[in-house]
């Protein structure tokens, strides 16, 4: 499951087994089907209870097991999420004393079936872009295209910019441990890369284009549209320019269609599994810079991760939001949206000891029990809302 995931995040491709998961889903479509359908809006607010079973305990053995195998963090980190998961669903089946030497030999599994992945490194550049694929599933001469594009295009960075990128993404450094280095708040950094990155994006599609009758107002252009800056926007006339030039007319589409991202909050929107991995990691991304412990890293980033594999299975599309908040007290918020079929009947969805999706991962139960605060509000054939906090602890 994992080298799926990772496969498809890294290489930034929709493929994997969208069968699969077409076939998971209607299944579970009959499943609810045979629910009678009782008031169309629910509502539930759960108040925070025990962790049960004491997954945070698990989470400094199973971070040494992983540890002392993978030097790379994002790839730790995301091992030692993929093992809570298993390690939580497996919860009911096991008894307590098991948990432990459970998770150590989950992850030591994990980390075996890692070794088996290829190259990553190389799949990581197409992620960096962070643009909607334009490649069919297996034409690897486009592919090879696109290689060199992202080539070209974070050849065209400072070599500050890309140091700090490349840091940033493919080696996995927060922005808090960067902001230590470079002088800068976490959150100056975050600007920085989020500029980098619109950058990237437009050099990326100009080498892809191959494009070589650029105005010198292209780039401006292009770039305030790409960093969502509209004051840039209307400095540089986007409006006026995109009418007279073609090429950016063309490629204002994809720039524009990827939303804007804030420096304090993160939008991705869920739609296979390469995305639950984007997801989670924007989510520890964002809550790492305010300073919650690793262990709460952790457990925000799962319950992430489970709120997102729930959208890639059941309901296919939606987003997730995750914010930060300073009032009442610092902490993060993550709404999970989706267009799916809607829960039934919430309260039993999210009753302990109920997967809400007959076995497959840990469902809404798990995902509550990891945060302080959760909220769900469910619609027959609308879909499906989820807020969930996570407050960090002061002192
Ligand atoms: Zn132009």
């Amino acid at each position: 499951m994992l080298s799926f995931v990772l496969a498809n995040a890294l290489s930034g491709t929709a493929v994997g087994a969208p069968g699969t998961i077409r076939a998971r889903r209607c299944q579970s479509r009959r499943v609810l089907g045979t629910v009678p359908l009782v008031s169309a809006t629910q509502s539930v607010d759960a108040p925070h209870e025990p962790r049960q079973p004491d997954v945070a305990a698990l989470i400094p053995t199973v971070r040494r097991v992983i540890g002392s195998r993978v030097a790379n963090r994002e790839q730790a980190d995301d091992l030692v999420q993929e093992t809570l998961v298993r390690v939580l669903a497996a919860a009911d089946r096991v008894e307590p004393g098991m948990l432990e030497p459970y998770a150590i030999v989950t992850a030591r599994n994990l980390v075996a079936s890692m070794w088996k992945e290829q190259d990553r490194h190389r799949r990581n550049q197409h992620r960096i872009v962070d643009l909607p694929t334009m490649r069919a599933p297996d034409e690897s001469l486009l592919q090879r295209e696109e290689g060199v594009a992202v080539a070209d295009a974070l050849a065209r960075l400072s070599e500050r910019e890309r140091q700090t990128l490349l840091a940033h993404e493919v080696a996995g450094q927060d922005t808090r441990s960067l902001g230590e280095e470079l002088g800068l708040t976490a959150g100056a950094v975050a600007a920085q890369l989020n500029r980098t990155r619109a950058r990237l994006r437009v050099e990326y599609l100009l080498a892809l284009e191959q494009a070589e009758s650029l105005t010198d107002r292209c780039r401006p252009v292009l770039f305030a549209l790409s960093s969502g800056d509209r004051r840039r926007q209307r400095e540089v006339d986007a409006a006026r320019h995109l009418l007279e030039c073609d090429l950016c007319e063309r490629l204002s589409q994809p720039l524009m269609e990827r939303g804007q991202q804030s420096d304090n909050a993160a939008r991705i929107r869920i739609q296979t599994d390469g995305d639950i991995v984007l997801a989670r990691q924007g989510a520890r991304e964002l809550a790492s810079r305010l300073g919650f412990s690793g262990t709460d890293l952790t457990v925000i980033a799962t319950a992430v991760s489970e709120l997102a594999r729930n959208i890639v299975r059941f309901a296919r599309d939606g987003e997730i939001v995750v914010e930060l908040l300073e009032e009442p007290r610092r902490g993060v918020r993550v709404v999970a949206r989706d267009t799916g079929p809607g829960i039934p009947d919430v309260e039993q969805a999210l009753a302990d000891g109920y997967s809400t999706y007959h076995g497959l991962g840990l469902g809404l139960p798990g995902a509550r029990r990891l945060m302080d605060e959760f909220a769900v509000v469910s619609e027959i054939d609308r879909g499906t809302t989820v807020t969930m906090t996570k407050w960090r602890q002061e002192g």
